[in-house]
């Protein structure tokens, strides 16, 4: 069985052909600047060069015909006919309260998303559209949505309700909902797998630290607290979203400033982070190079946010009442070495020990905690896009 994973963005969108025989990719590309001057694939047939297709594509319906296009491609293409893509998997960022799993997409799942918008209003749209592009361009192809709230929504009410009037939460829906999902659910899974346990047994934190970052405490195999929220806004300083601060700064900027509520919006979404401190960029990687060079907001803009990761780990191991387990995940989390030290760094008390020599592993399964580590600390790189075409696979054939 060969399955399609789709993530849209409102501009973008990614693809991966995998065929769950084997689990392998059999093709990936992306696709930028949709409904933009200069829109564009970029296609990557496994085992073969990587291709750039430049053509116009006005809308997310023409960029996933060129997407099948490639993959149909008589020199770069993977396949020989459409009907070998046996389903379609859409990663969707908000499932409200309504999912707490996958779903095989019908007309009354299109309707909830529909009803979700107001809660993600940059993302959901997008992936509706995609949706919809996909069902005209395949009609018969089943499809199922995987949600980025969908495993969270086992945190408990006390964990999820915010200290706002209650009447909010009932009427627009405020409470914390949690983000990245997919990729907490799949890390944590490879990580029970690794220590040889059943997960129902293990506490543990996962760290997924890229350009948008969040912790999540998985207790028994079940979220019990995330650090983003009722939106990806919340938690640890990212590449370029504040994270925690005082909502007071908010109304003081509208006030003080006289920032209007999208400048508010765009400032704490886009201007913030480490980019905001270091003033260098929102790329982890030219932050470390230039405090390295000595650049001092460069190295503050890195203290906040390993600062931020280590409460978010003290509070979680309190949350759960221990901790075996320790997973980074994500492009820093990955290949960062030096965030990972300096997270770790003084946690001994807590039963975190790194070794500095595994440590230095980049972008594969490691675990990096000594042999007398209590807990055990592991690199794992989250893979969403697989775990999206298994949950697509499982319902499918279910059907
Ligand atoms: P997202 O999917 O949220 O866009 P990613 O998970 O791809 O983010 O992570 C992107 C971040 O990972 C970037 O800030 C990048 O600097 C960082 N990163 C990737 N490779 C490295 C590396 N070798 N060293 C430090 N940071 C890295």
């Amino acid at each position: 069985m060969k399955v399609l994973v789709i993530n849209c963005g409102s501009s973008s969108l990614k693809y991966q052909l995998i065929n769950m025989e084997n689990e392998k990719v059999m093709a990936k590309g992306l696709v930028e600047r949709i409904g933009l001057e200069g829109s564009q694939l970029k296609h990557q047939p496994e085992g073969m060069d990587k291709i750039v297709i430049e053509k116009p594509m006005k809308d997310h319906k023409d960029a996933i015909k060129v997407v099948l296009d490639a993959l149909l491609d008589e020199n770069h293409g993977v396949i020989k006919d459409m009907n070998e893509i046996s389903a379609v998997g859409h990663r969707v960022v908000h499932g409200g309260e309504k999912y707490s799993g996958s779903v095989l997409i019908t007309e009354d799942v299109m309707k909830v998303l529909e009803e979700c918008t107001h809660l993600a209003p940059l993302h959901n749209p997008p992936n509706i559209i995609g949706i919809n592009a996909c069902k005209d361009l395949m009609p018969q192809t089943p499809m199922v949505a995987v949600f980025d709230t969908a495993f969270h929504q086992t945190m408990p009410k006390h964990a999820y309700i915010y200290p706002l009037p209650y009447e909010l939460y009932e009427k627009h829906g405020i409470r914390r909902y949690g983000f990245h999902g997919t990729s907490h659910r799949y890390v944590s899974k490879v990580a029970a797998d690794l220590v040889g346990k059943d997960i129902k047994e293990l506490k543990i934190i996962t760290c997924h630290l890229g350009n948008g970052a969040s912790v999540a405490a998985i207790d028994g195999g079940k979220s019990i607290d995330t650090s983003m929220g009722f939106t990806p806004l919340e938690g640890l300083a990212m590449g370029t979203r504040c994270g925690d601060i005082d909502p007071a700064i908010v109304t003081f900027l509208q006030k003080e400033e006289n920032l209007s509520y999208e400048e508010v919006n765009n400032l704490m979404n886009k201007k913030s982070g480490v980019l905001g401190i270091s003033g260098v960029s929102s790329d982890f990687r030219d932050i470390e190079n230039a405090a390295f060079d000595g650049n001092e907001r460069a190295q503050l803009a890195l203290d906040v946010f390993h600062y931020r990761v280590k409460k978010y780990i003290g509070a979680y191991t309190a949350a759960m009442g221990g901790l075996d387990v320790l997973v980074f995940t994500a492009g820093l989390g990955e290949n960062s070495p030096e965030t990972r030290y300096e997270i770790c760094k003084n946690m001994e008390y807590l039963g975190i020990k790194i070794d500095a020599e595994k440590n230095k592993v980049r972008g594969k399964v490691q675990e990096i905690s000594t042999e007398d580590s209590r807990v055990k600390v592991f690199v794992i790189p989250t893979n969403e896009e697989l775990m999206i075409a298994r949950d697509t696979v499982e319902i499918v054939n279910n059907l």
